[in-house]
């Protein structure tokens, strides 16, 4: 399949030709190909526009249509085969078995959400009926459904080309909500964004879905920033999704919630991911679970949301040894590709300022000299060292920027001197994506309650003696959590719950049966439907 360049707007290929930009091959160094042209204000206006034109047509469709569209552009993904893995890898670095697998999850987020559509109850239809002889009042017929938002604008991470980006879950989740898209590409894998927009539009053709329901737009070179702005701010876009980094998902937010009619923007943003070993687990556990969490800290040179980057343990001779070997495994591992040259530089230049904080040592990898310039960053491929840092739990609490995700494979083991310093670390963390407790059940039970209690207050998702990495698409997968991890910690960006983050309840008051959608008519026998294991029920 040929990548032409150029941002597609509403089914057509677009031509503005801004000046442009490549690709660049992380692994070399060296630029791709195909030159790209970042969209201009006129087309990001084009692309807003033909959304908020075609919402009411789009959102109209009878669900069965909609989860065809969503099986059609699965299909179309799936269709892009191997030409498309080696595009991914060729612009981020990621090994191609990782970029395959990626890519079925993608494949089967918009088959997960056909379903959900097809099924029908994630609109959480109530149906009360109304009382006429009611005294003294009589009470109104009420029913209540999740209608969607309109237009959404969607920014994907560089570290997931395929399942946070042009079609991630963010896209496949407001399709299936009936809200049209507006992606805005990210520069780091525009080829790769192209492919993907380009089945979604051919699905949508093929589906007779009205042209405005999805458009990509190239961003990249010196306009980037404008682009991304001009279409959280305009006036036809009705809310955002972003993944990425924490100052990219803020002032995303900001610029929302700025605007004459301030719009929302479900931010997942950075992660720390911490895990906690209590002592019977580092005693019968240990040589495990440093494999475990080598191999965790690691994956895709740790270039993951849920990397687990702080490690808890009470200082003990199994705890040495625990770290002493998972220093082992992280020396023994060579140099890694990351993703851009910006993600390389900007994991340099964290991990030189952990290191540089008193009382933390380089226990493997490192030290690391910040890039002296711009062009030394932009020289050969951007590999860096896996690295494990070690600090106590004194400079913990003194250092909040100890605190904060290292973004890149390294992680930060802190030897706490007790149980109690050990719960203390765990009130203060910050809001994560995940926590993790390994704990041996015939020793530890008490203290993982402990910990466990404290820490599911600052984490979207619990983890019990496995490691973080690995986000299933399922109903009940929470992907989210409090800030920083997210911006909205009331939802998940991943699971049935994505869904709902593109609706708003509408309440029909006493209306005719023809004038409301098939899911509030009295064809629903008792009207009240009810969350059970996942997904609603008739009770
Ligand atoms: P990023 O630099 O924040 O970029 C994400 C997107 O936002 C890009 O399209 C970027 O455009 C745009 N953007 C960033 N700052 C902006 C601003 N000030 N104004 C307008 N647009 C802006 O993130 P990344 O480096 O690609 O991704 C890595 C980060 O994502 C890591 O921190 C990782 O933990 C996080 N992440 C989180 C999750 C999750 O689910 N919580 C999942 C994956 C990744 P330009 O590049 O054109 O500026």
């Amino acid at each position: 399949m040929d990548v032409t360049g150029f941002s597609i707007i509403a089914g057509s290929i677009a031509t503005d030709r801004t000046s442009p930009f490549r690709s660049i091959d992380p692994a070399t160094g060296r630029n791709g190909t195909v030159e790209f042209h970042a969209a201009g204000l006129a087309e990001v206006d084009l692309a807003c526009r033909a959304a908020a034109d075609d919402f009411d047509a789009f959102a109209s469709h009878p669900p069965q249509r909609r989860a065809d569209f969503l099986e059609r552009c699965a299909a179309g993904i799936a269709q892009l085969g191997d030409a498309l893995v080696a595009m991914v890898s060729s612009e981020t670095g990621l090994a191609a078995p990782r970029v395959a697998g990626e890519r079925d999850r993608t494949v089967n987020q918009f088959r997960f959400f056909a379903g959900l559509v097809r099924e029908g109850s994630w609109v959480e239809a109530v149906i009360d009926r109304g009382d006429p002889a009611r005294t003294p009042l009589p009470k109104p017929d009420l029913r209540r459904m999740l209608r969607p938002l309109g237009p959404v604008a969607v920014f994907g991470a560089s570290n997931f080309p395929l399942a946070y980006s042009a079609g991630g879950g963010d896209t496949a989740s407001a399709l299936a909500a009936g809200c049209p898209v507006v992606v805005k590409g990210h520069p780091s894998h525009s080829g790769t964004g192209e492919m993907v927009a380009a089945a979604i539009t051919r699905a949508a053709r093929e589906s007779s879905m009205p042209a405005g329901a999805f458009s990509y737009l190239h961003a990249g070179g010196t306009r980037e920033l404008d682009i991304g702005r001009a279409v959280i701010t305009h006036p036809s876009i009705k809310a955002g999704g972003f993944t990425g980094s924490l100052g990219g998902g803020m002032a995303l937010a900001r610029l929302a919630a700025d605007r004459p009619d301030p719009i929302p923007v479900f931010a997942e943003m950075g992660s720390a991911n911490p895990v906690f070993i209590l002592p019977g687990a580092a005693e019968n556990m240990g040589s495990d679970i440093a494999q475990r969490l080598h191999a965790s800290v690691t994956n895709s040179a740790g270039q993951m949301c849920t990397c687990p980057g702080l490690i808890f343990v009470i200082r003990s001779a199994a705890a040495d040894a625990l770290i002493n070997r998972l220093g082992e495994l992280m020396g023994q591992t060579e140099s890694m590709v990351m993703l851009s040259p910006r993600i390389r530089g900007g994991f340099i230049d964290r991990v030189a300022t952990v290191e540089s904080m008193p009382g933390v040592r380089v226990a493997a990898g490192g030290p690391h000299e910040r890039p002296k310039t711009i062009g030394e960053q932009l020289t050969g491929g951007s590999y860096a060292r896996p690295t494990l840092l070690v600090t106590d739990f004194a400079a913990f609490k003194a250092h909040h920027t100890l605190r904060e995700e290292c973004f890149g494979p390294s992680t930060l083991a802190i030897v706490c001197d007790s149980f109690e310093q050990l719960a203390e670390a765990a009130g203060l963390v910050d809001g994560s994506l995940t926590g993790t407790i390994w704990a041996d059940p015939n020793i530890d039970q008490d203290a993982a309650v402990k910990i466990h209690r404290s820490l599911e207050q600052r984490a979207g998702r619990m983890i019990f003696n496995g490691v973080p990495t690995g986000v299933e698409v399922a109903p009940a997968m929470v992907h989210g959590g409090p800030y920083p991890a997210t911006n909205q910690p009331h939802t998940s960006a991943v699971g049935s719950l994505a869904l709902r983050r593109w609706c708003r309840p509408v309440c029909y008051q006493n209306c005719p049966p023809w004038m409301l959608a098939p899911e509030l008519s009295d064809a629903n026998p008792r009207g009240i439907w009810r969350w059970v294991d996942g997904s609603l029920g008739r009770s």
